[in-house]
């Protein structure tokens, strides 16, 4: 008899998109007249930047020609795009992060949910609350948590982000070996200064441990003190992993391709003690379980490094940026308070009340859809996530049917 993997059943029933995609499509079905607008899923509105458009279909010519053809590339990526990586995300910065040490992806959502494999079932897991989901579910899948009680999995250290510590979580008073951060937060928009980083790369280096950094959404800092990179921290690079994607910040989410630093200082421990290479380990991984990105999307992905195409990059992320500003000064001239929106494409709406009900009365009295805080842990309770992806049409119209709503 075939059994299963029954940590899955500990998972909770249902994806929070799923939930609010049947709720929006219940309600659609019974009033077909009333269009609802979207400030709900993170997922982008505007197309892809003119270079990477240009880039793609030249690279499909070049496939398009026996000399020129590819086939597989090399499973970490093609040197170009690595070398244009470690150029412009990090030399630039002042980041001391080599092109071997960055591996292409088709996105972070499966390097972040995957990188917990090479990590013994008994890591101690810290994990933020709220936070992007994958993080918590790729480990409870794992087998590394028990059972969840009163919406909490068991033998997670849990790092609360509330409006008492700025939504940026305190170090636990615990020792914990794998630790989980997202900045600019996914949902809360938050982001992280260089001495709250120092202290997390301080609290890493003392217990041994490993961060997984994910700054998704660096392309939206604004902000110059704000780093865009944990590699931005001296010492970093012995205990950092890094999660960087070209969805948010190029319009890829569709296009999919991303890409995971890890350096070759890191080093994780056997049973008896002994050291081991964690970027020997995720390359063994990598190229046991992955065979590349599509030769044209590598091509569209190198193009947002030229000059051109960091300008396109800009302009698009400051269209976004300018929707998050005519949120936030929405939802303030309501009486709410709110994080985000100003180096991040998320605000994180404090409504004091159940996010269930909240993201219930927009839609059903605004036809805006948003997200519930709940759904991204306990701590997102009182709270939903508006995005700032959509057209300045529809945020315009969604802002204009809330404050009627709310009066
Ligand atoms: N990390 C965070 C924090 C995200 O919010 C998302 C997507 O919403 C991802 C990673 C996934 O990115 P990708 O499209 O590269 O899989």
């Amino acid at each position: 008899m075939i059994h299963l993997n029954e940590n899955f059943t500990k998972l909770k029933a249902s994806y929070l998109f799923s939930d609010i995609a049947k709720q929006v499509t219940a309600f659609t079905q019974a009033n077909p007249d009333k269009p609802v607008i979207r400030l709900g899923i993170g997922d982008v509105t505007e197309p892809l930047p003119p270079v990477c458009i240009a880039a793609l279909h030249a690279a499909t010519d070049e496939m398009a020609h026996r000399a020129t053809f590819k086939g597989y590339g090399p499973e970490q990526g093609y040197a170009f795009l690595r070398e244009a990586i470690a150029q412009n995300d990090y030399a630039a910065r002042q980041c001391p992060i080599e092109a071997d040490e960055i591996f292409v992806s088709d996105g972070a959502k499966c390097d972040c949910g995957n990188i917990q494999e090479i990590f013994s079932l008994d890591t101690r897991l810290a994990i933020p609350d709220p936070v992007y989901p994958v993080y918590i579910d790729t480990n409870v899948m794992a087998g590394r948590t028990g059972p969840s009680v009163d919406g909490r999995y068991q033998g997670v250290t849990y790092l609360d982000s509330t409006p008492a510590n700025g939504y940026v979580p305190a170090i636990p008073s615990v020792a914990t070996d794998l630790i989980y951060l997202c900045f600019p937060n996914n949902p809360t928009g938050a982001v992280a200064t260089k001495a709250q980083l120092a202290e997390w790369v301080a609290y890493a280096k003392k217990n041994q441990a490993i961060l997984l950094y994910d700054s998704a959404y660096e392309a939206y800092i604004r902000d110059p003190q704000i780093p865009h990179s944990i590699y931005e921290i001296p010492g970093a690079r012995d205990v950092a992993i890094e999660f960087r994607s070209f969805s948010k910040t190029a319009g890829f989410t569709g296009t999919r391709c991303a890409y995971t630093v890890v350096p070759k200082s890191l080093q994780a421990f056997d049973a008896a003690g002994k050291a081991h290479s964690v970027h020997a380990l995720w390359n063994r991984r990598h190229t046991t379980k992955f065979n590349g990105v599509a030769y044209p999307i590598q091509k569209a992905a190198a193009a947002i490094f030229t000059p051109e195409g960091k300008q396109q990059v800009k302009d698009m992320t400051d269209f976004y940026l300018g929707n998050a500003a005519l949120i936030r000064a929405a939802v303030a001239k309501l009486g709410f308070s709110c994080v985000g929106g100003d180096n991040a494409p998320y605000i994180w709406v404090n409504t004091g009340r159940d996010s269930w009900e909240f993201f219930d009365m927009l839609l059903t009295k605004a036809q805006v859809v948003c997200t519930p805080g709940a759904g991204f842990g306990k701590c997102g309770e009182g709270h939903v996530r508006i995005s700032a992806f959509n057209s300045r049409a529809n945020v315009e119209t969604a802002l204009a049917r809330i404050a009627a709503a709310l009066k």
